[in-house]
């Protein structure tokens, strides 16, 4: 069986088949090698096990030169590369950000202002003025868009409320948001306070879908919410991938569903943006925000992007070109001015066409290249690429842990997956509860001990994302023998 036919399995929704083989290392192995992908990994630094213990500065990165010229750690025994898990919490370090972040210091240091508006030879980025737009354009795979729809801009909350202040407009009749019952907390600060800023009362406007009996919540769910509340919502907010449980919402259904109702709708693409093959603009989105530190690699707290759909970037001309333009009302700064005019400082505000115009402030330019290093690893693949590793990954990861539950049954297991069983109904990550708090202790413990970086979410939560653009199949066998390790020594 090889790496592609389990792809085309998981895509056609069928499940994945691993033969009784599969849980061997040399089986991963051998999956590792088909996998046209696996050269990515080169692209990053991934922590080491000795580097995870690092307490100060040393001026040494794992697998890398250090910069005294002498070549580091990666290679010294005891030092080997651990296994980074947490790609949906912060993505592991591109090597192309540390090079496009020097680029742009290097311009800055030897051209000054300059650099605003002048191009550099041998540099990989533009000069600052259109530095965002570039980052747009090479995002533009990854949310399926075109670039005019996507703006780079400050982070992820910040560009809710942005996006709110435009397409939130309660009237008498229509003033609920729909949302889902546990957002992550800054989404639901931010649809709440948007309700109380327009004097309204979130017990009144927030309307929250609650799950089935675990933590899913179905898309029939979804949609009869809809129906019950469409005469008075004006906006459905929901997540493409849930945080917590990893669900993959079926965007385009519940897109065109609630469109179908008059109510508008946006999209938090925090877990999904460079996870999971996005179509922003063919289903019909009005707009969605995503933050890059995530999926996409770009850094902690790194500029994050929105997507803004063509009809709402239109830029008119009732009254001809002399007149005043005509746009979807918005908060406005003068970057989002039209470049033509930008400098004029004549307060003539003259939005660009598109996403561009939701644009207020002038962006950092370390935080662009920052994002520009990252988007470049992309731009060497694909979304579809990604996924097809990714859904296998997963699947695998999946499977092994099925195992495990089988070997330490008994009454009552170790710990359930509360992720979608459906690959199509998830990204990367599966959410793994354990029994017991003490249970998560353990297993973080042991996690912790053999250099495996997941995320652990108390009380008893481990989230685990193998993401494809630097994960190995092996990574995955490691992994699970660490965790059947700890469960081991519990149950003995
Ligand atoms: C990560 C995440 C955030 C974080 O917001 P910032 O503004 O980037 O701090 C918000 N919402 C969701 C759903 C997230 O997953």
């Amino acid at each position: 069986m090889s790496l592609d036919q389990f792809v085309d399995r998981l895509r056609n929704g069928e499940p994945a088949k691993f033969p009784s083989t599969a849980n061997t290392l040399a089986w991963a192995q051998s999956l590792d090698e088909q996998d046209k992908l696996s050269h990515l990994r080169d692209e990053f630094i991934i922590p080491t096990k000795a580097s995870l213990k690092k307490k100060s500065l040393d001026g040494r990165i794992p697998g890398q030169p250090a910069q005294n010229g002498v070549t580091n750690g990666a290679s010294h025994e005891g030092d080997e590369q651990g296994i980074y898990f947490v790609g949906n919490s912060l993505g592991a370090q591109p090597k192309a950000v540390r090079q496009y972040v020097d680029a742009q210091l290097e311009t800055w240091a030897s051209i000054g202002v300059a650099g605003h508006f002048q191009d550099m030879e041998e540099s990989p980025l533009p000069k600052w003025q259109d530095l965002a737009e570039d980052c747009a354009k090479k995002s533009a795979d990854i949310v399926g868009s075109s670039p005019e729809e996507i703006v780079i801009m400050n982070t992820l909350t910040a560009n809710l409320h942005m996006m709110m202040a435009s397409f939130y407009k309660p009237t008498e009749k229509r003033h609920k948001i729909i949302l889902e019952w546990r957002p992550f907390p800054s989404d639901y600060y931010a649809i709440e306070s948007q309700i109380t800023w327009h004097g309204l009362d979130p017990e009144k406007s927030m309307v929250k879908i609650e799950p089935d009996d675990s933590y899913l919540i179905p898309t029939e769910r979804v949609l009869s919410v809809i129906d019950e509340h469409s005469e008075e919502t004006a906006l459905l907010l929901l997540p493409g991938i849930q945080y917590f449980s990893g669900q993959f919402f079926d965007m385009p259904r519940i897109t065109a569903h609630a469109k179908a109702k008059g109510i508008t709708v946006g999209w938090d693409l925090a877990h999904a943006a460079g996870n999971v093959e996005l179509k922003l603009h063919d289903w019909d989105i009005d707009f969605a925000c995503w933050c890059t530190y995530k999926y996409i690699n770009a850094g902690p707290g790194s500029i994050a992007g929105a997507f803004v759909h063509e009809r709402h970037g239109k830029v008119e001309w009732p009254q001809g070109e002399s007149g005043k333009p005509s746009y979807r009302p918005r908060l406005t700064g003068w970057y989002g001015g039209d470049k033509s005019v930008r400098f004029k400082m004549d307060n003539n505000y003259v939005p660009i066409v598109g996403a561009g115009g939701f644009q207020v402030s002038n962006p950092s330019a370390i935080d662009l290249a920052s994002l520009s290093g990252a988007l470049s690893v992309f731009n060497k693949t694909c979304m579809r690429d990604l996924r097809s590793k990714a859904l296998v990954l997963t699947a695998y990861a999946e499977y092994l842990l099925d195992q495990m539950t089988a070997e330490f049954g008994g009454s009552t297991p170790a710990f359930r997956v509360l992720t979608p069983r459906d690959p199509l109904q998830r990204g990367t990550q599966l959410s793994v509860m354990l029994a017991s708090e003490q249970l998560h202790d353990a297993v973080s413990a042991a996690l912790e001990a053999n250099g495996v970086m997941c995320d652990k979410r108390k009380p008893n939560v481990i989230r685990v994302a193998p993401v494809p653009l630097y994960s190995r199949f092996e990574d995955v066998w490691r992994f699970m023998e660490i965790l059947k390790g700890a469960l081991a020594k519990l149950n003995a």
